[in-house]
């Protein structure tokens, strides 16, 4: 135990509720001089240990808990032992993902902090978030061959919050090839996904169960589909027998896709409109025109990256929705979500009601939806729960 962490008094607090980040202004003492990603012991202000982490000496997030179990022994099985348990997991869970491209590790939500790792058919594509999980690239490689043989493996570490972590963004293939792109299936429907330059990892895997409840009230809809990025939604309403579905988005690149997607699932252009325009602009369009649907979809990217932008990110949530819930038919749904961490369940839904008031409709909540099952978060970690989203009808 000669590098460690003590907590101040009093901020053991929220490590014993199972919050798996240890803040700089928590700790009292650093013991042992801790490098970059080092394994670390945490210890309360009575020197009784918490558990172990790893050290981030550049980042706010000083310590990212991965046991929070004293007497584990901190061993480089460990890892391996989480990455079985979560791909062990995705198996067992394979009828309610009924896809084969879906999330094997979600970094805390698998105890292994800052690693994502999403499977595409035989290919995987990782991201390392965390000092930690990049030192241990190569042994977490090796765990990842070993289980799962895949057909290679991808780099897709090229996002921001690296920096935080004193790491560059990176990408590049970690081992043999890795096609461009490759044709993913969930459920009856097959999508291209683009894993060098698509975003995220490629997909929004996050979105799938989502989608899948899209599929059971699309039946001879007029759907709207905001920000459709690939189709994602628009395609499932489709397949399901949607009698037209508009698809908005601002992206060149992903429309393209999306029109290929259409032909790949022989699905008719002619009930299918792709717009590339602004979505706040068609909405203010559509509300002059009268253009109303039965179903409209608003995913829109993170409004709110951090804190600074979080009014202007609020009134472009309460704008969008004000706007959707105008042109909704009488007994029409909107799927309304927010992707932003710092926007919270309850503020989302305060920002819905208000949009429900100016446009003097009345509206009642039919489901709540979050990230599917291949995507957990520690029941103490409540704001890894980033994906809000309701369904609403008009009555
Ligand atoms: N629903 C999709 C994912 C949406 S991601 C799925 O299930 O796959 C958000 C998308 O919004 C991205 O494709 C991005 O290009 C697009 N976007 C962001 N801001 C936009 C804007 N103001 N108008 C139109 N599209 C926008």
């Amino acid at each position: 135990m000669n590098k460690r962490v003590i907590l101040k008094k009093g901020r053991d607090f929220s490590v014993i509720h199972r919050h798996p980040w240890i803040y700089s202004g928590a700790i009292y003492r650093v013991v042992g001089g801790p490098g970059p990603g080092d394994l670390v012991w945490v210890l309360d202000f009575k020197n009784e240990p918490l558990g172990w982490g790893w050290y981030s000496p550049a980042s706010q997030i000083r310590v990212r808990m991965v046991s929070f179990d004293p007497n584990e022994k901190y061993h480089e099985e460990a890892i391996f032992n989480r990455i079985r348990q979560a791909y062990n997991a995705r198996l067992e869970q394979k009828f309610a993902i009924e896809s084969n491209a879906y999330r094997i590790i979600n970094s805390e939500g698998d105890d292994i902090p800052g690693l994502i790792v999403d499977r595409y058919l035989d290919y995987l594509v990782c991201q390392f978030l965390s000092v930690g999980a990049h030192i241990r690239q190569e042994f977490i490689i090796s765990c990842l061959k070993e289980l799962m043989h895949p057909l290679g493996i991808y780099e897709r570490s090229d996002v921001e919050v690296r920096y935080k972590e004193g790491l560059e963004p990176c990408r590049g293939e970690l081992y043999k090839k890795v096609p461009n792109r490759v044709k993913i299936r969930e459920k009856d429907v097959f999508f291209l996904v683009d894993l060098k330059n698509g975003h995220k990892t490629g997909f929004y895997l996050d979105q799938r169960e989502n989608r899948y409840f899209l599929r059971k009230i699309s039946k001879g809809k007029k759907v709207l589909n905001c920000f459709s990025y690939t189709g994602g939604f628009g395609i499932h309403a489709l397949k399901k027998g949607a009698l037209e579905v508009c698809n908005i988005d601002r992206s060149i690149h992903a429309l393209d896709i999306l029109k290929e997607n259409l032909e790949l699932n022989s699905i008719p252009r002619d009930n299918t409109q792709i717009i590339r325009e602004n979505v706040f602009k068609v909405l203010d369009l559509y509300y002059r025109e009268k253009n109303f649907f039965d179903i409209i979809i608003l995913d829109p990217p993170k409004f709110v990256k951090n804190t600074s932008q979080l009014k202007n990110g609020l009134r472009g949530y309460k704008k969008i929705n004000t706007r959707a819930i105008n042109i909704l038919r009488p007994g029409g749904y909107l799927m309304t979500f927010s992707c932003s961490g710092l926007v919270d369940k309850s503020t989302f839904k305060k920002i819905i009601i208000n949009s429900a008031i100016d446009s003097c409709r009345d509206i009642k909540v039919i489901k709540e939806l979050s990230m599917g099952v291949d995507h957990p978060y520690p029941l103490g970690f409540s704001s890894a729960m980033y994906l809000k989203g309701l369904v609403l009808q008009v009555v």
